[in-house]
């Protein structure tokens, strides 16, 4: 899920095996919306796990090799591209066919020949629909607290980048970030310094990335989680240890910390280069193995591992 721009157009995916019936919807949506088109299911389906975002799916049912069935069923069983409307715009008028298409999960259904003017009502209704469903998806993946994201939004990034990067064979590097004795510092300043401190802590985090794919979410209590893809070790170091100095360098004042006179944060780094074998969860237990030798070793620095599959460096 992307985050919600209102002023970008939305995204229609056309999927039909005839040229003219493509040719005839752009032509009257396209000033309203953004355009993509396939002219069968296989290429369809491409064209929603590539890289643009798309809104809505107008399908067709009869058509070579894939029907528009099984393109809505695969869409539907996929979380990456469950919640995209598909709308069956179709020759086949049985109630039947009707029925069985609502059914696999299509939002609408409208027959051959069609009108326009019904049509266009038609999508700007569900487009319309999925805006506000996006709005407040976006709502939700925010961490109420410190207004980054959250750690329902980490689960989702890290699924997807875990595919990515073993499609494009690219490492995958992940920061585990813990407070050093902070609950100390609750104890000697008070709850809402603490929640405070948690906020300026996120904020710095947060503007320690650059890359547009990289994801700093809050992960638990006083936890904070770093998703970096396309990152070796090398890369995912610097950033560490600029996220150490950074947050050393608010000198947020911590009297009670046998660390620093000063708020300072541990962090654990691990990389590896995913296959179908393992999992993120596997990368995160390293990540966490990598804190915990950073807590053992005196805290306010940062500990890093690779997993076996990452060859080089
Ligand atoms: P360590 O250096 O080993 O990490 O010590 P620590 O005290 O940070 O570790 P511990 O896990 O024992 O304590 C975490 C504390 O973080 C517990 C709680 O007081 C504080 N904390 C967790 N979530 C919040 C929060 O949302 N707001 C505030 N104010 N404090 C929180
Ligand atoms: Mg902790
Ligand atoms: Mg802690």
């Amino acid at each position: 899920m992307e985050m919600v721009d209102p002023s970008v157009k939305q995204r229609i995916l056309i999927i039909d095996d005839e040229r003219s019936n493509i040719k005839l919807l752009a032509g009257e949506l396209q000033s309203r919306y953004r355009i993509s088109f396939a002219l069968n299911g296989e290429d369809g389906l491409r064209i929603v796990q590539g890289e643009l975002p798309v809104d809505l799916i107008l399908l067709d049912i009869m058509m070579e090799g894939m029907d528009g069935y099984e393109v809505c069923r695969r869409l539907k069983s996929d979380p990456q591209t469950r919640n995209i409307p598909v709308i069956f715009i179709t020759a086949m008028n049985e109630v039947a066919d009707e029925t069985k298409g609502l059914e696999i999960g299509a939002v609408d259904y409208i027959t051959k020949p069609f009108t326009m003017a019904i049509v266009k009502a038609r999508v700007r209704t569900h487009l319309e629909l999925k805006r506000h469903r996006d709005l407040l998806e976006n709502l939700s993946s925010l961490d109420g607290l410190t207004a980054i994201s959250n750690r329902r939004r980490y689960d989702e990034v890290i699924q997807r980048e875990w595919k990515r990067s073993q499609r494009e064979a690219t490492p995958l590097s992940l920061i585990l970030i813990d407070i050093d004795h902070f609950k100390s510092y609750n104890d000697t300043y008070g709850h809402a310094a603490g929640d405070d401190c948690l906020k300026q802590v996120a904020k710095t985090l947060a503007a320690s990335v650059n890359r547009p794919g990289d994801l700093v979410a809050r992960y638990g209590g006083e936890e904070f989680v770093v998703v970096l893809p396309r990152t070796d070790p090398e890369g995912a170091a610097l950033v560490a240890e600029k996220m150490r100095r950074e947050i050393e360098s608010l000198d947020i004042r911590h009297e009670s910390s046998p660390t620093a006179g000063c708020l300072t944060i541990s962090l654990g780094v691990a990389t590896t280069l995913p296959t179908p074998h393992e999992s993120p969860r596997e990368l995160a237990g390293a990540s966490d193995r990598s804190l915990y030798q950073a807590k053992r070793n005196g805290r306010n620095q940062v500990q890093q591992v690779q997993l076996e599959t990452t060859s080089g460096s």
